[in-house]
């Protein structure tokens, strides 16, 4: 993928609508492309400076958006150890299962 496809699911991301493949895919992408970073983190400006306008609300709009990167980066490594142990005790099970069959125990 290219940037400008990227660039595509910026509204999806910041809306946190994205799906979890597809944000990891784009945080992977973020740490690597700065170009990418800054154009995120104008829509960010934008997007999430407005809303609060209209809130009434202050902020510090450069560490919010290294917190809400960092936040959705632990949240996809989080998904990502949880997918594995999923498959490793899927695995498991099977070959526990497997084991027993040899075994003639379920027969
Ligand atoms: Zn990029």
């Amino acid at each position: 993928m290219e940037c400008r496809d990227y660039q595509k699911e910026y509204r999806d991301f910041l809306e946190d609508t994205l799906d979890e493949r597809k944000t990891e895919r784009l945080l992977k992408h973020l740490s690597s492309c700065s170009a990418c970073t800054e154009e995120l983190r104008t829509w960010y400006l934008l997007t999430e400076g407005m809303r609060r306008l209209e809130s009434g609300g202050t902020f510090d709009i450069t560490s919010d958006f290294e917190r809400m990167l960092g936040t959705r980066r632990k949240r996809a490594l989080h998904a990502r150890q949880a997918r594995t142990l999923f498959v490793m005790i899927l695995f498991s099970a099977i070959l526990v299962s497997y084991f027993f069959m040899i075994c003639g125990i379920l027969i």
